[in-house]
């Protein structure tokens, strides 16, 4: 279905964005993949996807810290896959802590990751798009794009920024070809959710499994995880003609948390 379309998905060295990314590939998409981690096990990534899809899959180091980085995360991809058809604002880390006790350089690191980069990466690949009048804007959001959680100041902050750019991109874009839509995952069991799960256990001193239960107990109803190739196929859709006319949305996939 998405054959020959090329796709950029950051943070896709893990968690929901490997799964993305996987989905688009599965679909004939070329993919530019992002993200930290062991340059082997990246490698490998890379290597399968391409291998079992036959399609062009690329790595770029870039760190979407940096305003710079995500310019060229872009230009790199139009340079090397030959455009950025699709784009998917991904990448993303997690800090808790009262606010009163939140150090500011990780108030500054995590608008910068969750929020900005999506600013600089939307507006380094809108030209080629508009130029070609298709593209499919994908931001992971959040249930926190929504609602809120105590002690996750910076995080809710920056996922409803990510709503509202969202929204923004989605107006100015309303007659181009091009949509702009924000998945908002409930608990999705990934590297990002683990660390929270062993914390939890740690400082309540239970087991992991208990810790797991209380954490989706909290807040979704379905007790159960969202999977990582659920917001993949989420994704796919997104990018299909059958949602031409959707933008601008904010889709959760949670559980029935934010139905509460
Ligand atoms: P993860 O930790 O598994 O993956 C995060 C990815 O972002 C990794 O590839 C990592 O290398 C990359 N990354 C981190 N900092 C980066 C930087 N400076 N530059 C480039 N890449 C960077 O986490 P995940 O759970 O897959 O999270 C992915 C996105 O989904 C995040 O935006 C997160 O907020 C969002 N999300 C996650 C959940 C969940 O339950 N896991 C729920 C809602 C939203």
């Amino acid at each position: 279905m998405l054959k020959g379309k090329n796709a950029v998905v950051t943070g896709s060295t893990s968690g929901i964005g490997e799964g993305v990314a996987r989905a688009l590939v599965a679909q004939g998409a070329n993919v530019m993949l992002n993200g930290f981690g062991d340059a082997a096990a990246i490698e490998k990534l890379r290597s399968e996807l391409s291998e079992k899809h036959k399609v062009t899959v690329l790595y770029n180091p870039g760190d979407l810290s940096k305003a710079e980085d995500c310019a060229a995360l872009i230009r790199d991809a139009e340079t090397r896959l030959g455009s950025v058809d699709i784009l998917v604002n991904n990448a993303g880390i997690q800090f808790v802590a009262p606010i009163h006790e939140f150090p500011i350089e990780r108030w500054n690191q995590i608008i910068s990751i969750n929020l900005s980069s999506a600013f600089h990466t939307i507006r380094a690949a809108l030209p080629g798009m508009l130029s070609r009048k298709w593209g499919r804007l994908i931001n992971t959001a959040s249930t926190h794009g929504l609602v809120a959680s105590a002690n996750k100041v910076a995080y809710v902050a920056a996922k409803h920024g990510i709503v509202g750019l969202t929204k923004v991109v989605a107006l100015e874009t309303a007659t181009t070809g091009i949509t702009c839509n924000a998945i908002c995952p409930g608990w999705v069991l990934t590297p990002l959710v683990q660390k929270q799960i062993d914390d939890r256990a740690a400082r309540e001193k239970i087991d992991i499994k208990k810790a797991e239960h209380d954490l989706l107990a909290e807040k979704e109803p379905s007790l159960r995880f969202t999977r990582v190739e659920d917001i993949g196929g989420l994704a796919v859709f997104l990018c299909s003609d059958y949602a031409q006319n959707m933008t601008g949305a904010t889709l959760p996939i949670d559980g029935g948390w934010t139905a509460q």
